[in-house]
């Protein structure tokens, strides 16, 4: 333990344990070699812990089930959402010291992405689907049980040799997201680099939301063998890659944060010679599910419980797209998550998976938002993608239910919810700034009187929308 101690920087940080990540990682790893059986065992096993926790240590769900039997089954709990959890927050976490107003004194300063709360919690922020912000705190018991599903599943690090073998080729790995915002990839990176010094220079962030030609100058000169960011991003880096501004050779690119279509997968993969993987998770569970060679996610299922449902909430078959998808993390005690409507549509496929995985396989269709091509300033296009464009509105204009639609080349439509009126000010100005700093040329920004239009299907809200004629 000594060892790993001075291989690690935070004596005073208890969210790291190294004898947590060591029993998370041994958890993790037995877990991989079970039978559907057994995993299905193990999760049943892990959600009845869970919900006689939650019952006696959260005031929360303490009075959401007191008329329901000990020993009552998950799927006959009563679904939460976001909106009741942010309201109760302080009665959902398990702990009275922690609120959410200390939450959000944390969260404001940009500084302490990657940093713990209290020394013992991991805290991200996000808006989701439904464009509701929201704010998740992990213990160190998750956070370990995370960090191991990505090691050995995802990266496939079975073994200190896989580690060690990969120490040794000199892999370098590159995000680029937008950094300044305490979101669940970026906050990992940074816990990373914080927790282990000696990794610092093999794991670098790189902010999507800068001009694009500095972005491209920097990845040149990291050379990363590894990268990873959203699909549209990489898409947009493709196009760099392909004109012979970025000239990359990375071994994998990673995707993550949005759904990877077919299109975006074969261009990427295209322009710089390498496979090309996806990942689903959230700021509710990190790692939910994993690419397999046969390109198919599949769930941490001993894990997180995914309940694909209709929408009157009734569980779906396997086959059949789901309206939404009730998550429970079996990893986390702090702000427990219990059938939580997560707003997402899966399909969990109905035959097993070819490359022989007893986890389920899924397919997602999450965000659909799409890239926008506004005039640069100095002619051409300037690609912007969509969770860029998103965070701006969140960050810097405090806007979450909005919808950005680009009809023509230089004139876009924002259309804000009704409490969020009176913000067309500030969504104007955090634009301007935006488009300064990416070198976009002039863009006529058109403040709508009606609201933003949700898809008639799903009722999900597209946030940024391309019209233009192709
Ligand atoms: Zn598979």
């Amino acid at each position: 333990m000594r060892v790993a101690r001075s291989l690690f920087n935070l004596p005073n940080d208890s969210a790291y344990d190294p004898a947590r990540w060591a029993e998370a990682a041994f958890d993790v790893w037995q877990g991989s070699y079970l039978g559907r059986h057994a995993i299905d065992q193990t999760a049943e096993r892990r959600a009845r812990a869970l919900i006689s926790y939650a019952r006696t240590a959260s005031p929360f769900y303490a009075r959401l089930y007191r008329r329901l039997p000990d020993g009552v089954h998950l799927a006959d709990l009563p679904a939460v959402s976001k909106a009741q959890l942010m309201e109760h927050f302080d009665e959902v976490v398990t702990q009275p010291q922690v609120s959410r107003r200390g939450i959000e004194d944390f969260i404001r300063d940009p500084h302490r992405i990657g940093h713990s709360l209290q020394g013992r919690y991991g805290v991200w922020t996000s808006s989701g689907t439904t464009g509701m912000p929201g704010y998740f705190i992990h213990d160190s018991d998750a956070l370990a049980v995370y960090d191991a599903l990505e090691a050995q599943r995802f990266r496939g690090l079975r073994s200190a040799s896989d580690l060690l073998r990969q120490m040794m080729e000199g892999d370098r790995y590159a995000m680029v997201a937008a950094t300044e915002g305490h979101f669940a990839g970026i906050a990992t990176v940074e816990r990373m680099r914080r927790w282990a010094p000696w990794m610092a220079d093999g794991v670098r962030a790189f902010a999507l939301l800068q001009p694009c030609s500095a972005l491209v100058q920097q990845l040149n000169a990291y050379r990363p063998t590894v990268l990873a960011t959203y699909p549209t991003a990489a898409e947009m880096l493709a196009e760099m890659q392909e004109a012979g501004h970025l000239r990359l050779r990375p071994r994998e690119i990673w995707t993550g944060g949005e759904v990877l279509s077919e299109p975006t997968r074969m261009r990427v993969q295209r322009a710089f010679g390498c496979r090309v993987r996806s990942a689903y998770g959230a700021s509710e569970f990190l790692p939910i599910a994993w690419e397999c060679p046969q390109r198919n996610l599949h769930v941490n299922s001993d894990w997180v419980v995914l309940e694909p449902v209709d929408r009157a909430g009734r569980r779906v078959e396997p086959g059949v797209r789901s309206q939404s998808v009730l998550l429970t993390n079996l990893a986390n005690r702090i702000q427990p998550l219990i059938r939580y409507d997560l707003g997402d549509s899966v399909t969990f496929h109905r035959n097993a998976c070819a490359c022989g995985s007893h986890f389920p396989a899924i397919s997602v269709e999450g965000r659909c938002d799409d890239m926008l091509r506004l005039p640069g300033r100095r002619g051409g296009e300037v690609a912007v993608v969509p969770l860029a464009l998103e965070t701006v509105l969140e960050e810097g204009a405090g806007a979450h239910e909005f919808q950005v639609v680009q009809r023509s080349d230089g004139v876009l439509a924002i259309y804000l919810g009704a409490q969020e009126r009176g913000r067309g000010g500030r969504v104007r100005h955090a634009l301007r700034n935006y488009f300064d700093i990416c070198d976009v040329g002039p863009v006529q920004i058109r403040l709508s009187r009606g609201g933003p239009v949700r898809d008639r299907a799903s009722g999900k809200l597209r946030r940024v929308v391309c019209q233009l004629p192709r």
